[in-house]
C-alpha cells in the first residue's frame, strides 16, 4: 500500500467512525433508494417504520409515512445538489404527540444519495406549545379590557405592547414604546419623582403595587392598580420589569363611598365630629410647622328648640341642611365645615387670622339670617350665633381652640344672639 492509499484508507476509517457515532441517522443509497450503508441511529429510526420490509431500501422503509421522497428524488433534475432540506416526516399523526423526523437528501452524484434523518419531535412539540401559549395570550390580551400587561426595560421604559394595552389605555404601540409609566397617569397624578421611585421600590422588593388615577388617551379617567415585578435577572442585574395595570374604578368608587360614609354627617353632608378632630389636629400641626395662622368659628343655631317645637323635627332637619348649604357658599376649598353635634357647627379656616375669620363668620351669619327656608310646615327663618378663636402661642391642641371659640359663642348668645364675637 502506498502512503497516499494509506492516508485515504485512514480518512475513510475516520469518516466511517464519525458516521457510526453520529447522533443523527445517516443513510447512503442509490437513486432508487437501495441502501448500501447506514449508521445505527438510522437503523433505530427506520426499523420500526419498515417493519417486515426491512431497511434494504430507504424509500420502501418510509413509503407509509413519506411516499413523496421517491418523487422528490426522481424529479430532481441536476446531477448533484440538495434534493430536500428539513423535509418533515410526521409519523403516527393521530397520536397526541406525533413523532417528527427531519429529512435532508443530498444527491452526491448521478448514482448516490446521502440522507440524514433526525428526530425533531421535541422541537416540534416545543414549537406547538409556544404557538399555543401565544394564542392563549393573544386571546387574553384581546378579550380583557380591565387589565393591561406589558414589560419595561431595565431603565423603566416600555419595551413591549399588545392589544390589552390599547384596550385599557387607548394608546397604540408607537405612542407607548420607549415611554415611562407616567404616560398613563392622570395629569395631576404625574409626579416627576414617582417613576424612578416606583422602579427603585420594585428593585428592592422584587415587586411593588400602587394605586393612582390614570387617564386613557381619549380622556377617560380610571382608578388603576399598578403592579410592577422584576421580570428577569442576568447575573444579578435586572434586565426588565413586567407590569400589570388593572382598572379598579368600581372598587375605588365603593371605597370612596365608604370613606364618605365614615367621614361625613349623614344629614347635612358636613364633615363629622370624629373626622373633624383628625383633620383639625393635622391642620394645627401644619400651621405650627409653617408658622401660619389658623382660626375656628363655632356656630350654633339660635332658639333651635323652638323651630322643632313649632314646625316639627323634619322642618328642623331641613333648616340644619340649609345652614350648611348657606355657610359653604362662603368657604374656600381648603376650609372645613363640620357638624360637631345637634345644631352646632364649626368652621376651620387654615391660613386665616382672627380679623379675616370675623369677616367670613359675619357673611355666613348674615346670609343665613337673610334666607327664608321653605319647609313642609311653611317658610322658616333661622339665625345663628358664632364665636371665633385663633391659634396663639398658648394653644396646645384643638380642644383649647374650641374651648376659646365656645366661650366667644356663649358671649354672642348672651349679647342677644344673631351675632359674631371674637374670642
Ligand atoms: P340657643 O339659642 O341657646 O342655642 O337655643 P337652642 O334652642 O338652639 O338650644 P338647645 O341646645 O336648648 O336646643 C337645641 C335643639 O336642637 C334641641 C334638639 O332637639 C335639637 N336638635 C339636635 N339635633 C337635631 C337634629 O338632628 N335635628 C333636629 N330637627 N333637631 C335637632
Ligand atoms: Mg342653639
Ligand atoms: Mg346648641
Amino acid at each position: 500500500m502506498t502512503t497516499v492509499e494509506g492516508a485515504l484508507e485512514a480518512e475513510h476509517e475516520a469518516l466511517l467512525s464519525f458516521m457510526y457515532m453520529s447522533p443523527i441517522g445517516i443513510v447512503r443509497s442509490g437513486l432508487n433508494g437501495d441502501v448500501d450503508m447506514l449508521n445505527p441511529v438510522a437503523v433505530q429510526l427506520l426499523m420500526p417504520l419498515a417493519g417486515r420490509m426491512g431497511v434494504g431500501n430507504v424509500f420502501e422503509s418510509l413509503t407509509n409515512v413519506a411516499p413523496e421522497l421517491r418523487n422528490l428524488v426522481s424529479s430532481f433534475p441536476a446531477e448533484r445538489g440538495r434534493v430536500c432540506e428539513g423535509h418533515r416526516i410526521v409519523i403516527a399523526p393521530s397520536a397526541d404527540r406525533p413523532m417528527v423526523l427531519s429529512c435532508n437528501i443530498i444527491k452526491v452524484n448521478s448514482s448516490t444519495l446521502m440522507m440524514t434523518l433526525s428526530d425533531i419531535s421535541r422541537q416540534v412539540e416545543a414549537e406547538r406549545r409556544a404557538r399555543q401559549h401565544e394564542s392563549w395570550l393573544a386571546g387574553i390580551y384581546t378579550s380583557v379590557n380591565d387589565f393591561a400587561f406589558f414589560t419595561l426595560d431595565a431603565a423603566g421604559r416600555i419595551d413591549s405592547w399588545n392589544a390589552s394595552v390599547e384596550q385599557l389605555t387607548g394608546f397604540g404601540a408607537e405612542e407607548v414604546l420607549g415611554h415611562t409609566l407616567d404616560l398613563f397617569y392622570a395629569p395631576e397624578a404625574v409626579d416627576p419623582y414617582c417613576s424612578p421611585e416606583h422602579i427603585s421600590l420594585t428593585r428592592e422588593e422584587g415587586w411593588h403595587i400602587q394605586e393612582r388615577w390614570c387617564e386613557s388617551k381619549q380622556g377617560r379617567r380610571y382608578a388603576a392598580q399598578i403592579m410592577v415585578a422584576v421580570l428577569r435577572e442576568d447575573d444579578a442585574d435586572i434586565a426588565g420589569y413586567s407590569v400589570v395595570i388593572r382598572d379598579v374604578s368600581e372598587r375605588k368608587i365603593s371605597s370612596d363611598e365608604l370613606t364618605r360614609l365614615l367621614t361625613t354627617d349623614h344629614l347635612t353632608g358636613a364633615v363629622n365630629r370624629a373626622h373633624f378632630f383628625k383633620l383639625a389636629e393635622k391642620e394645627l400641626a401644619r400651621t405650627r410647622r409653617l408658622g401660619k395662622e389658623l382660626s375656628v368659628v363655632m356656630i350654633d343655631a339660635d332658639h333651635f328648640k323652638r323651630i322643632n317645637d313649632t314646625a316639627g323635627h323634619q322642618a328642623g332637619d331641613l333648616v340644619l341642611t340649609q345652614i350648611v348649604q348657606k355657610a359653604k357658599a362662603h368657604l374656600r376649598s381648603i376650609d372645613l365645615l363640620a357638624r360637631l353635634g345637634g345644631e352646632e357647627f364649626c368652621l376651620l379656616l387654615p391660613g386665616t387670622a382672627r380679623g379675616e375669620a370675623f369677616v367670613i363668620a359675619e357673611r355666613v351669619r348674615a346670609t343665613i339670617a337673610d334666607t327664608e327656608i321653605a319647609t313642609g310646615a311653611g317658610p322658616i327663618r333661622v339665625t345663628v350665633s358664632a364665636g371665633i378663636a385663633s391659634v396663639t402661642d398658648a394653644t396646645s391642641c384643638v380642644n383649647d381652640l374650641l374651648a376659646a371659640a365656645d366661650k366667644a359663642l356663649y358671649a354672642a348668645k348672651a349679647a342677644g344672639r344673631n351675632r359674631v364675637e371674637l374670642g
